[in-house]
């Protein structure tokens, strides 16, 4: 096993509340933006503010139109919450500083913003440290300048220049984990499960009924996600005309019956019994619905990523509506468990598709709702991160080369495919032995890392080869 250092990660920082679609180029740009005015919030300078010039770079300069990252940091700069801004305002407020000119920063100081002039993307420049750069420059009025950089380093995850070991915080663990191996120590010398474990690990930040509270408001957004998108209809925006398909698919799956709420329509899923490919649909349909809305800037849970963010839902949903997992403690202790994947992979490789590609994304997603799933249905430690293993192995060289910059194709239907390869990973797993398992959780993270530094960066992020290359699909101005 290895010792410290060690990053503390809590199952807050994987499951996080966000806006779609992209938690690298939305969620991380907007959080960098509220971190760079809140820096000037606290030195007392917000009213002294007369420019501020947003500079994009890389990955985020070629594909930021099609992620909404100058919408981000619009938002960002405006003082907005991705957890609480009303979603429905959204293109009414970035009309208003396209037509103005104007910005109000931080809600409350006026200052003179042209998106199209003062938001600049340098598509031919990289930073050295990660492929997602931005930097902030603000002008004050006694002719002071400012110039700070960030890097939104994958699923919403934000690092400043200077302050790259932000993410390591001081926190000290009761149970210290940096790999599979560790958490296997822990589960062998305490007895704990790996769900336990977490929630020992999270006492170090909340309570343990907060840890709980906070993890049945994630399920919530999850699910407020999915019977959303399969209530709307319509093409996604982008200018790809992408026609939406959870909402048709889920009538065509309820076939009539009757429901008017969350709780009527899972009973309605019910009732049309367990055939394989009912059951097949639904998790399709749970996937593409939270994906559909995270493609038109909907409010979803970052799991690890936005892009990734229909995998864990339509599986733990799958878990809740067609197996025994419909109760509380169930579904805390899939999250939790899912959650201590997701950490591993951001520790030992990578969850930022600008990185690692699409293995990073949908690869990463697949192996934590694998984990989730069969510990939660009752499968030991081993072979919860045996089905982690078996759920990234078969998702090793995935490319990201998504059509137009846009997270629609082939990141919709992707999430369909990861969550029923973690299905089917998790049921391999429980119909398994470990100890004949050839590959570690551990040596698959080292391989997809490995993978990842040798693919070639038009596979990263910026829709410069792949399907985004090959598919002559002309995007309209949007
Ligand atoms: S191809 Fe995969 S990694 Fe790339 S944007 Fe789509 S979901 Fe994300």
């Amino acid at each position: 096993m290895s010792f410290m250092p060690h990053e503390a990660i809590s199952v807050f920082d994987i499951f996080k509340i966000g806006v779609g679609p992209s938690s690298s180029h939305t969620l991380g740009p907007w959080r960098a933006a509220q971190q760079f005015l809140s820096d000037i919030v606290d030195r007392g300078d917000l009213e002294s503010v007369c420019s501020v010039r947003v500079l994009l770079y890389g990955s985020l300069a070629k594909t930021g139109i099609g992620h909404g990252t100058d919408i981000a940091v619009q938002l960002g700069l405006s003082g907005e919450d991705p957890v609480t801004f009303q979603l429905d305002l959204l293109h009414a407020r970035m009309n208003d500083i396209l037509v103005m000119k104007k910005i109000l920063l931080h809600g409350r100081h006026e200052i003179d913003f042209d998106p199209k002039e003062d938001i600049e993307f340098f598509i031919t420049e990289s930073l050295p440290f990660h492929p997602n750069a931005l930097t902030f420059l603000a002008e004050f009025q006694n002719g002071e300048q400012i110039a700070e950089t960030y890097y939104s380093i994958g699923g919403g995850f934000v690092v400043k220049e200077g302050a790259a070991n932000a993410s390591h915080t001081s926190v000290q663990l009761p149970f210290p984990i940096n790999t599979a191996e560790d958490i296997l120590h822990w589960c062998r010398t305490t007895g704990l499960s790996i769900a336990e474990a977490v929630l020992e690990n999270e006492g170090s930040w909340r309570k343990e009924a907060d840890t709980k509270q906070g993890l049945l408001n994630i399920w919530c957004v999850m699910k407020e996600s999915m019977y959303k998108g399969c209530h709307q209809e319509g093409n996604l925006p982008g200018g790809l005309n992408v026609r939406r398909r959870a909402a048709a698919l889920n009538k065509k799956l309820l076939n009539g019956a009757d429901y008017h709420d969350y709780e009527s329509w899972i009973s309605a899923i019910r009732n049309g019994g367990r055939d394989f490919r009912y059951i097949l649909d639904w998790v399709s349909c749970f996937a593409l619905a939270v994906n559909e809305e995270n493609a038109s800037f909907g409010r979803v849970v970052t799991a690890p990523t936005n892009g990734a963010a229909g995998v864990i839902p339509a599986v733990l949903q799958y878990f809740m509506v067609f197996n025994d997992g419909d109760t509380e403690e169930k579904i805390i202790h899939f999250l939790l468990t899912a959650s201590e994947i997701g950490s591993l992979f951001k520790k030992g490789a990578t969850i930022s598709a600008a990185m690692g590609g699409c293995q990073a994304e949908i690869g990463v997603s697949s192996a934590m709702a694998a984990a989730g799933l069969t510990e939660a249905s009752g499968g030991t430690q081993r072979q919860a991160l045996m089905a982690a293993e078996i759920a990234m192995e078969h998702h090793l060289g995935m490319t990201c080369d998504p059509i137009g910059g846009l997270v629609q194709i082939p990141c919709i239907e992707r999430n369909t495919m990861g969550a029923i390869k973690a299905i089917t990973a998790s049921q391999l797993a429980l119909q398994s032995a470990p100890d004949y398992a050839k590959v570690s959780l551990d040596a698959v993270i080292q391989t997809m890392w490995d993978t990842a530094k040798d693919m070639n960066f038009k596979y990263k992020e910026t829709s410069e080869g792949g399907l985004a290359v090959n598919i002559p699909l002309g995007l309209k101005e949007c």
